[in-house]
């Protein structure tokens, strides 16, 4: 489904870049920074702030595309507004849906990049799993995104962008509460390393926990990391949402190979940082997502290390049996391997559920995106109008 970001006639002989550059975005900007961004283009400064709320809340409760919607505000403040600012949002490339649900976004971003994001229904939950960076620079061997180099860093505005983005789609506005919504929680699991970009994850998920923004609670955010040990504490300060750890390995040795950044924080200096984050409590657990490599890191041997090295973290094991990809150098354990690797773990007191790969038919599972990027491109000559795809709905 080609969508394409509203330009007005009269700009639209501008390159993009020059056209951001004269009206920045509105969406990913922290709310300070709107409140001086709307001083600055004449908003008295006794109004700012609240012209700030009854925006955001046009934006991210409600949906907003543009100011002309904005009707609590006065007509000629729309338009000026309208001349000074864009509610931007990434462009739908592609939107594939695969039999079990689960829709899968290619976006195009500033500079013709792409990435993905996908969202997971549930009976009780949907939950997107958003991108950080284009690529990544790490390169985990068993993560096909690793293949792929960094690009570069997503903006607040692009990582917020991929919520409102999902939510157009899915009709997701004007609900209420997050118990209403479709897309309920967000896990910052798509590609990319979200500790290499702290800053602008950190921005953009304020404004997805705010009451006037997207008002999702901070335990329904989970942000997956690698292990980006000295960022880990900044989670907890700043951000405050839920930590999941890519833990993978119960030697160094192994985890050096599936996990290189291991090399630079081993495991002992990981956990300690899981041991200092705040507030983690039976109610508020670290997952350790741990992905079932066959004959790799799946024996009972590995379960009963896991479990000694985790004790005392309020914890759950998530297991994510292997998801292939063109190349790759892994299989996936057999399902009675991780039955048993999980009854290990499970008798010493944490859950251990096994992740259902969803969306698999769309290369739409845990460590496969990237794939549909490249098969886009594949597709599309670089000058020409995206071409359909033929999974696309
Ligand atoms: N870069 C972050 C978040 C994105 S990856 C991180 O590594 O934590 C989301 C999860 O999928 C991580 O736990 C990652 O290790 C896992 N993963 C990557 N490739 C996978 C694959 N091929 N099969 C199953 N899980 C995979
Ligand atoms: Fe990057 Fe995460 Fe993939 Fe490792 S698993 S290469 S950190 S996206």
């Amino acid at each position: 489904m080609p969508a394409s970001v509203p330009i007005t006639q009269d700009l639209v002989t501008l390159p993009r870049q020059q056209l951001a550059a004269a009206r920045p975005n509105l969406v990913g900007l922290p709310r300070a920074e709107l409140t001086a961004a709307l001083i600055a283009a004449g908003t008295p400064e006794a109004q700012a702030a609240m012209r700030t709320r009854q925006i955001w809340q046009w934006i991210y409760h409600k949906g907003a595309r543009d100011f002309a919607a904005m009707t609590n505000l006065a007509r000629d403040y729309r338009v000026l507004l309208a001349e000074r600012f864009t509610i931007t949002r990434p462009e739908v490339v592609t939107r594939q849906l695969s039999s079990d649900g689960t829709r899968k976004y290619l976006l195009r971003i500033e500079g013709g990049h792409e990435i993905e994001t996908v969202y997971i229904p549930e009976t009780d939950r949907g939950t997107l799993c958003i991108s950080s960076q284009v690529g990544c620079t790490l390169t985990c061997s068993f993560c096909h995104t690793g293949t792929q180099r960094l690009v570069r860093n997503l903006t607040p505005a692009e990582i917020v962008g991929q919520i409102l983005v999902a939510r157009d789609d899915l009709g997701d506005w004007g609900r209420g509460g997050p118990d209403r919504r479709l897309v309920s929680n967000i896990v910052l699991m798509g590609m990319g390393e979200p500790l290499y970009n702290t800053d602008a994850v950190r921005d953009a998920m304020l404004i997805a926990m705010d009451g006037e923004g997207i008002a999702l609670s901070r335990r329904r955010i989970t942000l997956s990391t690698s292990g980006i040990v000295p960022e880990i504490a900044r989670v907890g300060e700043e951000i405050n949402c839920l930590l999941a750890i890519s833990f993978h390995a119960t030697t160094d040795a192994i985890r050096d190979q599936l996990v290189p950044i291991n090399r630079r924080w081993n495991i002992a200096a990981l956990l300690e940082a899981c041991r200092a984050y705040p507030r983690v409590s039976n109610s508020e657990r670290i997952t350790f997502e741990y992905v079932m490599l066959k004959g790799v890191n799946d024996s009972d041997a590995d379960a009963r290390r896991l479990v000694k090295l985790i004790a005392g973290i309020p914890a759950k094991i998530n297991l994510i049996p292997f998801n292939p990809w063109p190349g790759a150098p892994y299989e996936r354990s057999e399902p009675e391997r991780i039955e048993a690797f999980a009854a290990i773990v499970n008798r010493a007191g944490y859950s251990s559920p096994v992740r259902r790969p969803r969306g698999e038919d769309i290369m739409a599972a845990c460590g496969q995106l990237k794939s549909a990027t490249e098969r886009a491109r594949r597709l599309r000559p670089a000058a020409s109008p995206p071409a359909a795809d033929p999974a696309a709905v």
